[in-house]
């Protein structure tokens, strides 16, 4: 099965795809590590893209287009996907049907995960870092105490763009982005509401019963 999943920043989308990734034996895509991968291998697209990107430009859909179609040519991945971060518009989601069906492919389910701004921005601005241990704690959900962080407080940090301003530009950009992508897949009924609030693993959960279902 071919999966996409979209959410906003900080939805916890890398963890789902990452438990998708896991439990259905799936590739992940990221057009993000297929653009790194190509200019660390200085393909022909890679020196494209990064003389692009020096320049502070978008990299085309084309350029995307072309880096889907590859992962989509590879036999070993037929029918492994899971999609996180594409289609960035309607373009590329009308393109990607085209070269899904060339490779006699097709996209199996789309989950959105749907979290609200208020929950977003405290996940966010709450997150705090201990540089003594590593480990992540968040003053509205998980507070750092004395049972579970021996080291107190005196070691936490919070990301320094993690600043409102920026979450919520970010949480528009991609409701604006994503909205008529969203509809598309739903006039093809392939989409599927999450509750992005509910705990990490109810999530889980929830994504590979439909999962499950439709595979069966
Ligand atoms: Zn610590």
């Amino acid at each position: 099965m071919n999966v996409i999943l979209f959410g906003p920043p900080g939805a916890g989308k890398g963890t789902q795809s990452d438990f998708i990734t896991k439990s259905f034996n799936l590739h992940k895509v990221s057009t993000g590590d297929l653009l790194r991968n190509e200019v660390n291998k200085k393909t022909d697209i890679g020196n494209k893209v990064k003389s692009i990107m020096d320049k502070g430009i978008f990299v085309s859909n084309e350029i995307i287009n072309d880096l889907i179609e590859k992962i989509l040519s590879i036999k070993k991945f037929y029918n492994r996907l899971i999609f996180d971060g594409y289609p960035r518009n309607l373009d590329q989601a009308k393109k990607f049907d085209v070269l899904l069906k060339k490779y006699d492919q097709k996209i199996t389910c789309v989950f959105r995960l749907n979290v609200d701004k208020k929950l977003i921005l405290k996940r966010i601005l709450g997150r705090q870092t201990c540089t003594k241990c590593e480990n992540i704690f968040n003053e509205y959900f998980n507070l750092s105490t004395a049972q579970n962080h021996p080291c107190g407080t005196e070691f936490l940090v919070k990301r320094s763009d993690d600043n409102e301003k920026t979450i919520l530009y970010r949480y528009k950009t991609y409701i604006e982005e994503t909205l008529p992508i969203l509809e598309y897949y739903n006039k093809l009924n392939l989409l599927y509401e999450i509750d992005g609030t509910m705990e990490i693993d109810k999530i889980s959960n929830k994504i590979s019963h439909i999962m499950a279902s439709i595979e069966a």
